[in-house]
């Protein structure tokens, strides 16, 4: 595998070995799965992997069939969950090329992540080159329309080892799995439960990081939530239980009825590629957005008030769900009416725009692969 210097930045970067699947899907299979894809269940033919070792560093870096992981059942990541993973995704623009969104953004995390988490950081422009060169080779898997192809590049610690250290040896992986549009005939708005006995994340803890284990801790928080009738949790801070931290996965915002936003501050949050996307155009549009901590009392308040006109959660997947009622052990309240608000609506559709390439660019957000 050829290792040559990137010029751009300086870092070390591989040369991709292309094997392409001797039995991809066939066509008319795939064109059947691709007609209602549903979210993170039906695969591409390929993976993108590259490989980490102390004395090697990156090395054997591949564009293959996919395929299982051979896995030492001592294999460090299946003990103590050192494991880092992103999503973006590739959206087919009406004249037949392909954008991706912000993927910059998502290396530079990335990289971050594996900083907090005592792994090999992999260099932005070896991430960027595989998420690039899987979109290319899976690219007959991007539904067109409203669909788009979700992207998910992991890390694993792979070192076979019981004892516990940062593992010598990773796997950095990227699958992609085609995806439909989350809404039929327009968004529904989610109801959240706010969670009183669980939390999300402690200062100096993982919060800010896309770690598997922080979803792990969150599971039986999101099921006492369906439990409550509610579609999501959303998380208080875990000293005061007090400000409203963000969902499972997705942050949010408040809008008020002075025009302005408010979306709680980054620390223990996770740092959301849409959230700074849609400050960033809010502010275009002259919106005062603050970043600022926000209790759940005072969220109560102001909905009854009339003060607060809407609330929203936003990521990748989503892109925007309006939050239409919340629920909690001390009582529910809506918002809006408990239907989607043309704050929500109207961000939405900017940043869908944009990123299927119907709108201007004026960030320099969209890399395009073909
Ligand atoms: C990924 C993620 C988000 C959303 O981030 P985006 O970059 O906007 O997709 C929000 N919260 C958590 C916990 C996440 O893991």
């Amino acid at each position: 595998m050829g290792v040559s210097f990137d010029k751009v930045d300086g870092s070390i970067w591989l040369t991709f070995e292309n094997q392409p699947a001797p039995n991809p899907v066939p066509e008319k299979d795939r064109a059947a799965r691709l007609v209602d894809p549903g979210f993170g269940r039906i695969f591409t033919d390929h993976m993108a992997i590259v490989r980490y070792d102390q004395a090697k560093g990156w090395h054997d870096a591949r564009v293959e069939s996919r395929a299982n992981f051979p896995l030492d059942p001592a294999t460090a990541v299946l003990h103590y969950a050192q494991e880092i993973f992103e999503g973006l995704k590739a959206y087919q623009r009406d004249d037949g090329g392909v954008n991706l969104f912000r993927p910059d953004a998502n290396a530079r995390r990335f990289r971050n992540s594996a900083e907090r988490m005592a792994m090999a950081p992999l260099p932005e422009a070896v991430f960027i080159e595989a998420v690039e060169q899987l979109v290319r080779i899976d690219r007959d898997w991007i539904p067109g329309g409203e669909g788009s192809l979700y992207l998910r590049p992991f890390m694993i610690a792979s070192e076979i080892f019981l004892g516990v250290k940062p593992s010598a040896n990773y796997i950095f992986a990227v699958i992609a799995s085609p995806v439909g549009s989350y809404f039929k005939g327009g968004p529904a708005p989610v109801s959240i439960w706010v969670s009183e006995n669980y939390t999300r994340a402690a200062v100096g803890g993982t919060g800010a990081v896309k770690c598997g284990g922080n979803y792990a801790a969150s599971l039986r928080a999101q099921a006492e939530a369906i439990d409550h009738g509610c579609d999501q949790v959303v998380f208080l801070d875990a000293l005061e239980r007090r400000y409203i931290e963000e969902l499972g996965g997705m942050n949010v915002f408040f809008a008020f009825d002075d025009g302005s936003l408010l979306t709680p501050p980054l620390g223990t949050i996770l740092p959301g590629i849409t959230r700074d996307s849609i400050i960033a155009l809010a502010r275009d549009a002259g919106t005062t957005v603050r970043e600022e901590p926000y209790t759940i009392q005072q969220w109560r308040t102001d909905a009854a008030s009339g003060k607060l006109k809407e609330a929203f959660a936003c990521g990748t997947a989503a892109v925007i769900s309006p939050i239409g009622k919340v629920c909690s052990a001390s009582g529910d309240f809506l918002i809006n009416g408990g239907v989607a608000g043309p704050v929500a609506m109207g961000l939405r559709k900017q940043l869908v725009d944009i990123q299927y390439g119907r709108a201007p660019d004026p960030h320099g957000w969209i890399r395009t692969v073909f």
